[in-house]
Parts: C-alpha cells; structure tokens; sequence
C-alpha cells in the first residue's frame, strides 16, 4: 500500500526498539490490526490462525450474491482514523455514512428512528436527549484508545467529560429515567443496552449514551465490511506481518514464549500475543474453561437472503423486544427469548437479519420453530409477510458458527465484563506475562470493531513503552 508522503507527516516516527519476533495467536480483526501496528515497528510478525483470516467477518456467497457475515457497521470511526495515524497511511476505505443511520426502532411504543430527523414528532425529545452529550463527543476517541492514565491529561480531560455525561447515575436505566424522555424514545435507547443481553436496568449509563454518540457517524466502506479485512491484511503484509492460515495453535508456555500448532511443530517467539477469546486461551495454557454459557451477552442468528429483487424497506430496522426484562431473564437462563432483539438491513437484493440469541453455541437453523416465528414476527412488523421464504437462497449462521474460533458460547462481542471491570475507565488485562499479551473482543469492554482497534492500538503504545519483553 503506497504511503502518501503528507501522511507520513502526522504519523509519530516508529519506536527505535529492537526488532522482535513477535507470534500472534488468531487472524481476526484484532490480530491483524495488531499485526500491522508491531510491523511498523519494525518487528518480525507472524499470525497464527487455525481456519481463514477475518474471524467473525467473511465474504460468502449466497445464490450468486456476495455478503460480508458478521459486523454490519463501523461506529466511532475516529477510531480507525486514529489506527491509521498511528501507520501514516491515508484511509482507503471511502467510509459511507450508513442511509438511515442507526435505523427505524420498531418499539411497543411506536417507530423511532435514531437518529430522530427534524420533522418527527419526537425530535424535541432527541435533542434533550443528546444535546448535553454534545461536550463528551469529541472525547470518545481518546476514551477508546488510550490506557486509562490520570497522569495523561488527554485521557483525564475525557474521563472527566463522561463523569459528568453520566452524572451520579450507575445504570443506563436510571439515566434515562432522570431524562424524563418520551416511552418510544427511552425504549429505542434502551435496546442499545441489549447488544451485551444486559437489560437497561443492569447495564452501566454509559450505554444509554451510544445512541446520542453514534447515531449520525455510523459508517461502512463503500465496498462492503470486507475491505476493513482485506486493508488490514494488506496493511500487514506491507509491514512484512505472515497470516498463517489453517495453523491451529494447541499449546502455549508463555515462559519461553513457545507456542505449538496442531501438526506438532513448536514455534518460538520472543513475544506471544493472543487475539482469542480468553476461553480459548485458558484452554491452550491448560487451565480450566469455565461453563460456555455466558449469562451477560449474547450470540445470534444472522441470515442472509438473496431476494429476487430489493426488499421494500430502510437500510436498517431494529425490532426490540416488547419487555426488556424479559429478554434478559431468558438470556441469563440460556433460553430462547419470547420475543428477541432483530437487526435487519436491506440492500437492494441483500436481506441481513440478526436474531439476537443467548450465547450458548445452539444450532438454530433456519426451520427450527423459534426462528420462524422471530422471522414471522420481523416480516409482520416490517410489512412484508413472506419475505424471507421468497429468497432465492438463505444461508443461516446459528450460534454454533462463531463458537470454535470465538467465545464458546459463540458470543457475538465476547463475554461482557463485570461492570467494576467494564467501561473505558478501567485497565484491562493486556499482559498476562512478560512474554504473554492479549487484545481482541475477550479483553474490550464492548467487544466491537471500535473497542478490539482501540484495544490493539492500547496494546501496541504498552509495548512501545515497555520495549517488549527480554530475550
Ligand atoms: C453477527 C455479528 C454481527 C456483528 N455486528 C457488529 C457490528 O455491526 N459492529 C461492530 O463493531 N461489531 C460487530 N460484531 C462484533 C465484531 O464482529 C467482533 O467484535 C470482531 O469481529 C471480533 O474480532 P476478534 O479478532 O477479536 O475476534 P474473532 O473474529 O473471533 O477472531 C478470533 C480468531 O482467532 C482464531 N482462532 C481461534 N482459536 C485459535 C487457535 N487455537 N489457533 C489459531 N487461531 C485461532 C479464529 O479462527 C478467529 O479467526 C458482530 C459480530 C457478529 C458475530
């Protein structure tokens, strides 16, 4: 990837450490921007992944139609602007706003769309909504890619504006009370909460404020959620970063930095970082897994259907369930919400409809009775009976698809941390060992594609900083 030379101006020159061989343990999203970081560094990066780099996000083809499964949306995209800063490279992404935004809240109350345009009836109340957040704003990409240090004053100036966003409330449920907002207002942004299977009662303020923080910068790449995969790769390889494809790792010793792949061959590194779930981790160190079920997230069924010709409907619609608590108690339960939280976007022919499930590897398929009945549900209330059972093809992704190289669960942003743990707030636990690192969704507060870049950027300065570990 060619390097503009005005680019290179606003890019601090790479740390003068000694080159290191340094293996990264899975080829998602998190070990490939990680992987690009360290290369321009000047370290010799190897990628282990033991099926197909790009993790959760992959092109298929479904009746002679490509998709890109898995992330749908780029919110806070400062964030990437500020991991590609840190390469000096411009963005080669051509970044489209999403039409419609966060899309059209189908709540018991009414549709709501977010964010809430002039002419609607509940803009007055949007604008109460978020205007006092206005001053958190220009924070966020601070919060979200530096380590939490009150001795740096950029990140005690944003610490700063989100205690005073949040003022003394602990739950994003009693922050939107004390907003006194209209029913379908506080509804559609409490569903924000659900994305972690925590009902907004339980879930920290802060995610009673990503609706007003993301509704109008939700991006995605002209081309489609796979070019942030193939830049990333690209990016990398640049740098001189090799993915290893179909290289499972089975075993690390973070105290010789060794780590051994499924054939048997031991490879050794001067540093380890892994980019898998903690889960998956525990298990390549030989310590007990706990239970794979998650009780505060979620996992999904995404279905993509090649329609005939475009679907009737916005970019996206989101339908959240009727009753928060509810939905909450059967995901903690691990059963299969009454009504569940469905994200939908359309796209000319291209019909993506999540069905938000508890994270507990099941194989729902596209006929069990459940998902038909959510997918009747979504058609009733989007107006278009039969819908889905008209596509030419539909290719269903049920939870067990994500759980051998996720969380075990399959857990769409990994378990959610303890709210004591959760938050850009709080440090997380990158170093495990002098010569063992981690990043990726397990180790994010959030989980998405803001929180694992963010994350690596964080893993990567840490590093810079400490000179990596002894030989
Ligand atoms: C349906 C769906 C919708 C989503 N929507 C959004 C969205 O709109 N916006 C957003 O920001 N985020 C979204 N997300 C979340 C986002 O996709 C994830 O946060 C992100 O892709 C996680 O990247 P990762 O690299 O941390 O993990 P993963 O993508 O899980 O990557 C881990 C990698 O490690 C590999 N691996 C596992 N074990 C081993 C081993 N032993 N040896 C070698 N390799 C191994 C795996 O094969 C995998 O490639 C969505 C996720 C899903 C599933």
């Amino acid at each position: 990837m060619s390097r503009p030379p005005q680019a290179r101006l606003l890019h601090s020159p790479p740390t003068p450490d000694p080159a290191r061989s340094i293996g990264i343990l899975g080829g998602g999203l998190a070990g490939l921007a990680l992987a690009a970081l360290l290369g321009e560094r000047g370290h010799a990066v190897t990628v282990y992944e033991r099926d197909r780099a790009g993790g959760k996000l992959r092109r298929v083809t479904v009746g002679g139609l490509s998709f890109d499964t898995g992330p749908s949306l780029l919110t806070f995209p400062e964030v990437w602007q500020t991991f590609l800063a840190r390469l000096g490279e411009m963005d080669p992404l051509d970044l489209r706003p999403l039409p419609g935004g966060l899309g059209v809240h189908h709540t018991p109350f009414g549709a709501v769309p977010l964010p809430v345009p002039p002419d609607h009836p509940l803009h007055a109340a949007w604008e109460t909504y978020r205007t006092p957040l206005l001053d958190l704003a220009p924070h966020i990409g601070t919060l979200l890619t530096t380590p939490p240090r009150l001795g740096d004053p950029a990140f005690r100036r944003a610490s700063a504006a989100l205690f005073r966003a949040v003022g003394g409330h602990l739950t994003a449920g009693s922050w939107v009370r004390a907003r006194r907002l209209p029913e379908a207002l506080a509804h559609a942004v409490g569903t924000h909460a659900l994305n972690a299977g925590l009902a907004p009662r339980d879930a920290p303020a802060l995610y009673a404020l990503i609706p007003a923080l993301v509704a109008g910068n939700v991006a995605r790449p002209a081309r489609g959620m796979s070019q942030l995969l193939d830049t990333l790769t690209m990016l990398g390889a640049v740098r001189g970063a090799q993915v290893h494809e179909q290289a499972e790792v089975v075993r690390v010793d973070p105290a010789s930095a060794r780590l051994t792949l499924s054939g048997g061959e031991v490879r050794r590194h001067d540093l380890l970082v892994s980019a898998l779930d903690p889960a998956r981790l525990a298990a390549l160190l030989g310590r007990p897994v706990r239970s794979p079920v998650a009780r505060r997230t979620v996992s999904g069924v995404a279905l993509y259907a090649a329609l005939s010709g475009p679907a009737p409907l916005p970019f996206t619609s989101v339908l959240p369930p009727a009753d928060f608590g509810t939905f909450r108690a059967a995901v903690r339960a691990g059963a299969l919400p009454p009504d569940t939280l469905a994200l939908v976007h359309a796209d000319g022919p291209r019909l993506a409809v999540l069905l938000t499930a508890p994270a507990t590897a099941s194989r729902l398929g596209p006929d069990h009775p459940w998902v038909r009945a959510q997918v009747q549900r979504v058609e009733r209330t989007l107006g278009v009976p039969g819908l889905l059972a008209s596509a030419r093809d539909v290719l269903a992704l049920p939870p067990s698809h994500y759980a051998p190289g996720g969380h075990p669960g399959g857990a769409i942003y990994g378990a959610a941390l303890s709210p004591w743990r959760g938050g850009p707030l709080h440090p997380q636990p990158y170093r495990l060992h002098p010569r063992l690192w981690q990043v990726g969704t397990g180790v994010h507060p959030g989980g998405g594609l803001p929180a694992i870049l963010g994350g690596a950027l964080m893993v990567d300065a840490l590093l810079a900083e400490r000179r990596l570990a002894p030989r």
